[in-house]
């Protein structure tokens, strides 16, 4: 009995003191919210506006729900799994303003020309492949850049030597010239006679026959009869894209899948079953027609896809070529060509009124631009859509105040004197808005350039008074140092990769790669925008015209947070922020503070997307 009691007794005290020595543990446990991953113990760069810092992020879901001290998120958060980052640099994932994405899975499956030092280098590499292939079989390639070999134009014959019995047509590393052998041009019936197609040129020999050179548009007359990928290889195209977007911390891509749509099924595909870890924004072709255009929009929202996953945002068109082939439309000739200024695609009138046309439609515009007098066209084009919609919106405030106020977003309460044109102005320039007029007037267009490599001085301003975007590639200033002096002479060249000066004149300027022209790499791109010096050499000491170079804060928030705001979409992804999406990037260096060449080291440790590890660096802890 009184062993009984005693061990009764004894239990009870034991219960009651492990409950109690348990209450405030279970109470605190109960407290925290519980979420799905916590990074801890780290450095957050938030890519803000200030540049703010945090050591740790907790995400439930896909999104982020704080951003703080280790300390303060391990008091509030318990998580299902909580990385410790030693000390590491974790920023938003990278988001590629500029890529064809498909292009770029495709290039790693076919001859690839990078880096060939030598004509005969190229040759053997076609010569490679064509061992691999029946005869007849098409050979397909691109990345070939004469300028590494002395600036001659290869040939048709220097393609027959390795491939006499299979047709070959090899893109240049810009995409924009095609290297044909002889029997790709009798495939594509490309004679003596053919004209140059509009927009393009057929290289011709003193005899009059084409040399195996086609710039712009004529690679057409040969590309045109290339059979198209298969659906399978496409899609193995794009399961190594993005095998290597995990790999770089690639989260976001903007693509120019050309032609459009070919690849959206498959990108849908994709995210059915669960494998497509990019967000994907895909553009139109400009030169469509407006019905066509809407209707393939309409099909595109009949899908009900996820639209922070895939949406088509942009109309890509192309007002001129490359620096490279001397294409790209200039003000003044090439200081190394004096008879030659480029190659408009079409006329400014042409290029105006197909803008305005689309602009009306809602229709989100950017225009390939590399040359002066191509920026200039599009600005130009720009402007008349501009002036269209703000004299519509200052005439519907007149005759229909309040109904114009509403669609408008704005409260009934500004100045009766309200000019739309001035308040959008000021508000482009971020000027203190003026009251009583003071109202901020949203939903407006933000039309982009892609590249905008050459812009004549007095066009930057341009850019911010239109609310223009210059959507830049960084990697393509240090691939072109070597010969864009040559091509633009000493003064155009200050007004030439110029992301700087965009900057200072309060223009947002996304980065991106044009991935496959350039690598995917963004840390190169990181490196090319703060360093201006070649990836290999580091030269030249100081930077190419280093007045242009960024600091590593900002050129990380333009690959962030500035190209999430050119695809509309800063609200939801670009920062590390509550309530962001939780696409998050861990780095194995720090950027923030490693000497610049070791920007070119770091890699990708940890890739989170839509708040999901994707990506593990092997051999990293
Ligand atoms: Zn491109």
């Amino acid at each position: 009995m009184f062993l009984r009691t005693r061990l009764a007794l004894t239990l009870l005290l034991a219960t009651i003191c492990a409950a109690a020595a348990l209450a405030p543990a279970r109470a605190a446990r109960q407290s925290k919210q519980k979420v799905s991953l916590i990074l801890t113990n780290g450095k957050v760069f938030t890519a803000d506006a200030r540049g703010t810092l945090a050591e740790a992020v907790a995400v439930q879901g896909e999104r982020i729900v704080a951003v703080g001290t280790s300390r303060e998120i391990a008091a509030r958060y318990t998580a299902a799994r909580t990385i410790d980052l030693k000390g590491r640099l974790v920023t938003p994932g990278f988001n590629d303003a500029h890529i064809h994405f498909l292009g770029g899975g495709l290039s790693l499956l076919r001859v690839n020309l990078i880096g060939a030092q030598t004509l005969a280098e190229a040759k053997a590499r076609v010569a490679a492949r064509v061992k691999e292939l029946p005869a007849g079989a098409w050979v397909t390639g691109r990345g070939w850049d004469h300028t590494l070999w002395g600036g001659q134009w290869p040939t048709k014959r220097d393609l027959d030597e390795v491939a006499p019995d299979n047709p070959v047509i090899l893109q240049r590393v810009d995409g924009h010239v095609s290297w044909v052998n002889s029997l790709a041009l009798q495939k594509g019936n490309v004679t003596r006679e053919t004209r140059d197609p509009q927009g393009g040129e057929i290289l011709r020999d003193a005899g009059g026959e084409p040399t195996g050179i086609l710039k712009e548009t004529a690679g057409n007359l040969v590309a045109n009869v290339v059979p198209a990928a298969t659906r399978e290889e496409m899609l193995e195209a794009l399961s190594r894209a993005l095998a290597e977007a995990r790999r770089y911390g690639l989260t976001s891509i903007q693509t120019n899948d050309v032609p459009s749509f070919e690849a959206t099924p498959l990108y849908r595909e994709l995210l059915k079953a669960d494998k497509l870890t990019v967000r994907v924004a895909e553009w139109q072709q400009f030169d469509r027609t407006v019905e066509e255009l809407k209707r393939e929009r309409a099909e595109f929202a009949s899908q009900k896809d996820e639209p922070l996953r895939l949406r088509l945002t942009a109309l890509k068109g192309y007002v001129d070529g490359t620096l490279g082939s001397r294409t790209a439309a200039m003000l003044a000739p090439f200081a190394d060509d004096p008879h030659n200024s480029g190659i408009p695609r079409m006329s400014p009138e042409q290029l105006t009124r197909m803008t305005v046309e689309r602009a009306r439609e809602g229709f989100q515009i950017t225009f390939h631009a590399i040359g002066d007098r191509a920026n200039r066209m599009a600005l130009d084009a720009y402007a008349a859509a501009d002036e269209e919609l703000l004299s519509e919106l200052n005439r519907a405030l007149k005759q229909n105040r309040d109904e114009t106020l509403r669609r408008l977003g704005l409260p009934n309460t500004p100045s009766p004197d309200l000019d739309i044109r001035e308040t959008v102005l000021r508000q482009r320039r971020g000027e203190p808005c003026g009251a009583p007029a003071c109202v901020e007037i949203k939903g407006l267009p933000r039309h982009r350039v892609e590249h905008a490599q050459v812009v004549a001085p007095t066009d930057f301003a341009r850019f911010r008074d239109l609310g223009v975007i210059a959507s830049m590639q960084p990697s393509h200033a240090i691939s072109d140092k070597r010969w864009a002096q040559d091509r633009l002479g000493e003064y155009r060249v200050l007004g030439a990769y110029s992301w700087h000066t965009f900057m200072a004149h309060g223009v947002h300027v996304p980065f991106g790669t044009d991935w496959p022209v350039e690598p995917i790499n963004p840390y190169l791109g990181l490196y090319a925008a703060v360093t201006r010096q070649g990836a290999e050499d580091g030269a030249p000491e100081g930077g190419w015209w280093p007045e242009e170079r960024l600091s590593i804060e900002d050129a990380i928030r333009n690959y962030t947070a500035e190209s999430a705001y050119a695809s509309f979409e800063e609200k939801e992804k670009g920062q590390v922020a509550a309530g962001m999406l939780a696409d998050l990037v861990v780095h194995s260096r720090d950027l923030l503070t490693v000497p610049p060449r070791e920007i070119l080291q770091t890699e990708a440790d940890i890739t989170v997307f839509n708040g999901r590890v994707v990506y593990e660096r092997k051999g990293d802890k």
